[in-house]
């Protein structure tokens, strides 16, 4: 053959600055050009073998990466088809694609697109070396060997090379910037990144051996991938231990997985995979993007977010598929049809694992269930096709630890906790130890608490009440035992406006400053609390939402506020309220008389000026009037006075309202020595 020179054939001007420039941030991905490309050859010379066209003998047809750190160089050799000069001609030096300049433009954070998309892979080179070699040798009978070189300008030479093994060897002169591509760790890990599931060996190095008090390398070739992936094998040839080895081979620092699914589907697409569920323990120990991707067994990218639903990506494994469409920006990728069908496949063939498990393995699945909850809850809040599916399987835990699945609860509750109104009121602690009295008291009216200590489970109640019919989901302690499952309609206490007022000056009086709080009076049971303190659920649960970011702040920065329900049938507020009455029952009933006196006597004046307007009321009504509203308002403050004076001075009253905070948690620091100092003096 007779040297050649000239131009590579691109559209635009010169496309080795764009490769530079454009595709700079992948720039590791070279390497698995080059080595997917050296794959390819091998795996046609045996497709040609396998068609009787190719008629020679394999030889040898690992793969070889050889990185040479003093002439600064890296080569990629392959006992594949090779190429003959016409074959690089039209291969490489022709890469002809239109408006080259404009797409690069627009997709130049991608590099990894524009490479697939274009055939740039062999090009990728360019982006960490200032000088390329192919020497290359076909497998058609009589071929020559071909060099090809080209220093990073669209200037080539090529002219009859020396090779003489069939396949072809790429040589990379590495640029001074990119040197760290000739050592032998860098490369290992672009190698294990990259090619650890190729399909044909790849050599690096070799095997080492300890001797004489080192390692030392053997002469035997190191292969550092393994060509034949577990999830490329008959699932029915497996057994459970492959599948936790091939997880410790993938994850090496993580604890076992609690189960796997091995994927495995040629129609409407192809796709296969295994993936691993892995213990899950709280919403710190989450990892998203440990699922690999690959593409016919080369690797593509460990972020699998729009290929996968969002939950999934807790999952861990390696899914493998021809059909993704990689050469496409991200966005697009979740309108594709395809990866549409691969997303509600593996939704749905998770969902199956699950509910096989929980129909056939019980056992097994409840011991699991604590680790394997905020998956599926996350999944169930985040996806309404799996959550459709996860009722079927998803399983509630109750204080007492026992697990249950939705339609087993209900029915077993249904008639403890059915209240007037006919709902079902299911019952939960977000604290067993915090709550425990409220549990307590729960299971001594036979209702059943259940356990929704996780970070998701505020929002998670919310979705539960929307999707089981006739139901509501009650934090136990957010009212008091006889009204959380309100049964018929209970009677109000009669008391008087004043009289209820007196109830809230007395407790505001010696609960904790800074707090709002709704003092109720109730004909509560006489073996009920004196007082109960209470969180309204729907404000806890708002303000809990926006603690994890809901986005109702509104809430969240509100006062703390509590109901305070006052029991008027316990013998001890019966016993306070007494007290009062023999204390300042005189003083309040004189407080109370003037101000009946003014009000009527503003009612007389508002009664002779019926029907006129503002503007014909006479001045000296209207400054009496004035009058008198302060009037009242000074003596409602001197009555309130009063009864604040007597409530502070109430040791009953105290130990009453000290109880209660004791049982919430409340009561802390001065306000606890206090109390114990006067529990003793009581005693
Ligand atoms: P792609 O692999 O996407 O087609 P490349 O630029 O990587 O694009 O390669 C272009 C073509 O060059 C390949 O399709 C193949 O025909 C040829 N080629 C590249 N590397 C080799 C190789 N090691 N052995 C034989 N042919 C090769």
């Amino acid at each position: 053959m007779t040297a050649q020179k000239g131009k590579i054939g691109v559209t635009t001007e010169n496309i080795f600055p764009v490769i530079k420039k454009f595709l700079y941030s992948d720039h590791e991905i070279f390497l698995r050009e080059l080595v997917a490309n050296a794959v390819d050859a091998t795996q046609k010379l045996k497709a040609l073998a396998g068609s009787g066209d190719f008629k020679g003998e394999f030889g040898d047809l690992t793969i070889s990466i050889k990185a040479d750190p003093k002439k600064n160089t890296l080569t990629v050799t392959d006992r594949g088809i090779g190429m003959t000069s016409e074959e690089v001609d039209k291969y490489i030096n022709q890469i002809a694609f239109s408006g080259a300049g404009e797409f690069l433009e627009k997709y130049k954070d991608q590099a990894n697109n524009i490479i697939g998309h274009f055939g740039l892979g062999f090009y990728s080179a360019f982006m960490v070396s200032k000088k390329v070699t192919i020497d290359t040798l076909s497998w058609q009978d009589g071929a020559r060997p071909v060099r090809w070189e080209c220093k990073g300008d669209p200037e080539f030479t090529m002219k009859e090379g020396e090779r003489t093994d069939r396949g072809t060897e790429i040589t990379l002169y590495l640029d001074d910037d990119s040197k760290e591509f000739s050592t032998e760790a860098e490369i290992e890990r672009l190698l294990k990144k990259y090619c650890r599931f190729m399909p044909v060996a790849i050599a690096f190095g070799k095997e080492k051996e300890w001797k004489d008090g080192k390692y030392t390398d053997t002469d035997k070739d190191r292969i550092i991938n393994d060509t034949d992936p577990l999830w490329n094998r008959q699932p029915s040839s497996l057994k459970d231990e492959d599948y936790m080895k091939f997880y410790r081979e993938l994850y090496p620092m993580q604890e076992d997985p609690l189960f796997y699914i091995h994927l495995n589907v040629d129609y409407p697409f192809n796709l296969t995979g295994i993936l691993y569920f892995p213990k899950i323990k709280d919403s710190l120990d989450v990892t998203k993007n440990k699922i690999q991707l690959y593409c016919n067994q080369v690797f593509v990218t460990d972020s699998v977010e729009n290929i996968v639903p969002d939950f999934l990506t807790l999952l861990h494994g390696v899914i493998d598929s021809p059909d993704i469409p990689l050469n496409v920006s991200r966005s697009y990728l979740q309108s594709d049809s395809n990866v549409k069908k691969i997303s509600t496949y593996i939704t749905r063939k998770v969902a199956d694992r699950l509910e096989d498990i929980f129909k056939n393995n019980r056992s097994e699945y409840e011991g699991k269930w604590d680790n394997l909850k905020l998956f599926i809850e996350y999944g169930m809040l985040s996806d309404e096709k799996f959550c459709e599916r996860a009722m079927k399987f998803a399983l509630l835990k109750n204080t007492d630890g026992k697990y249950f699945g939705y339609e087993d609860y209900r029915k077993a509750i249904e008639p403890a906790q059915t209240d007037k109104d006919k709902k079902v009121v299911y019952l939960y602690a977000t604290d067993s130890v915090e709550q425990y009295a409220y549990i307590e008291a729960a299971r001594d009216k036979g209702y059943d608490v259940l356990l929704m200590d996780c970070r998701l489970d505020a929002h998670f109640v919310s979705l539960l009440e929307t999707k089981i019919a006739d139901s509501r989901f009650v934090r136990v302690d957010s009212d008091s035992i006889d009204k959380l499952i309100l049964k018929s309609d209970i009677s109000e206490p009669v008391m008087s406006d004043i009289e209820k007022e007196d109830l809230s000056v007395m407790f505001e009086s010696v609960l904790p400053e800074g707090n709002t709080y709704f003092v109720k009076p109730e004909n509560l049971s006489e073996t009920s609390s004196p007082i109960l303190i209470t969180q309204s659920e729907f404000i806890r649960r708002y303000r809990d939402m926006s603690a994890l970011g809901g986005g109702m702040n509104f809430y969240g920065e509100m006062p703390m506020s509590y109901n305070i329900s006052v029991n008027m049938e316990h013998p001890l507020i019966k016993k306070i309220m007494e007290a009062k009455n023999a204390a300042i029952g005189k003083e309040c009933e004189d407080y109370a008389g003037k101000m009946a006196g003014i009000d009527s006597e503003c009612e007389k004046i508002d009664a002779s000026n019926k029907g006129k307007k503002e503007e014909e009321i006479s001045s000296a009504d209207k400054s009496r009037r004035e009058e008198l509203g302060k009037e009242k308002e000074s003596l409602r403050s001197a009555h309130n006075g009063t009864v604040r004076d007597f409530a502070r001075e109430n040791i009953l009253l105290h130990q009453v309202a000290d109880l209660a905070l004791l049982a919430n948690n409340m009561l802390k620091g001065k306000a606890l020595t206090d109390f114990i100092r006067r529990s003793i003096e009581v005693l």
